[in-house]
């Protein structure tokens, strides 16, 4: 039975600098747009890649867009989730048809709202003299989702933006989009827009391809836990979000 890993990256496989020890041994695996390192991993991250480069598929699902993905220093090989699952890669590195027009449909329907909600938080962030970078997320020409980070990755003042911008316009125009929060990283998506749909999806094309699987999940975020209980079995790293959420809560 072929056995398949969904893979969130970001937190989950490889650490950004600033959130690694410095006590240990650190490899680069990915890089930044001037070809600077960014993110590594440990050597038990490492150990961890090898083992399940064994006997599993990996396939990333991953918020990352297709540029950011290829900065990725690992050979995945086979479908790629990315966009918050909003784009689908098949094997050879094209968009998968089927999911592409699925979502061209989707996202039009959102985009006024995307428009909206950007559009409350400039204004709040001006009002109140924040240093936010807000943009809207675009990948192979369709609008994604609303991304905020400070500039000085002062927590405070996002938790002030998701407070007092974000969660009012949700619970009044935004009823059809939710926030993704962690860290330096607020993020307002259509409801459409998530990994656990793709990853329902790839699963059932994969079972047509290869008969019955085996599917695990594995992700450090509290917006992955839909897409990991979609999979046979889940995989949380210690000291992350999800883990506190899900089994230091116990
Ligand atoms: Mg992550």
């Amino acid at each position: 039975m072929k056995k398949f890993l969904f893979v969130d990256l970001d937190d989950t496989l490889f650490h950004s600098l600033a959130k690694c020890d410095p006590a240990d041994v650190l490899q680069p695996i990915a890089f930044l747009k001037d070809g600077s390192a960014n993110s590594y991993t440990n050597a038990r991250q490492r150990a961890f890649l090898d083992l399940v480069g064994e006997g599993m598929t990996l396939i990333p699902t991953t918020a990352r867009d297709r540029d950011a993905l290829a900065r990725v220093d690992y050979p995945f090989a086979h479908y790629r989730i990315i966009d918050f699952g909003g784009i689908i890669l098949a094997p050879d590195g094209t968009p998968d048809r089927v999911w592409l027009a699925r979502m061209g449909d989707d996202m039009a329907t959102a985009l006024p709202g995307l428009r909206q909600v950007r559009a409350v938080i400039e204004d709040y962030a001006q009002r109140a003299g924040f240093p936010a970078r807000i943009r809207l997320v675009e990948d192979l020409g369709l609008p994604f989702y609303v991304n905020v980070k400070d500039a000085d990755k002062d927590l405070a003042r996002l938790d002030a933006i998701e407070r007092e911008a974000v969660e009012p316009w949700l619970a009044t125009a935004g009823q059809d989009f939710c926030l993704h929060r962690n860290g330096n990283n607020l993020a307002v998506l259509p409801k459409r827009l998530n990994k656990a749909r793709a990853v329902d999806y790839l699963q059932a094309r994969l079972r047509d391809e290869h008969g019955p699987i085996m599917t695990f999940g594995m992700g450090d975020s509290r917006s992955d836990a839909r897409f990991m209980a979609a999979c046979d079995y889940a995989i949380i790293p210690r000291g992350t979000q999800l883990s506190a959420l899900a089994l230091g809560a116990l």
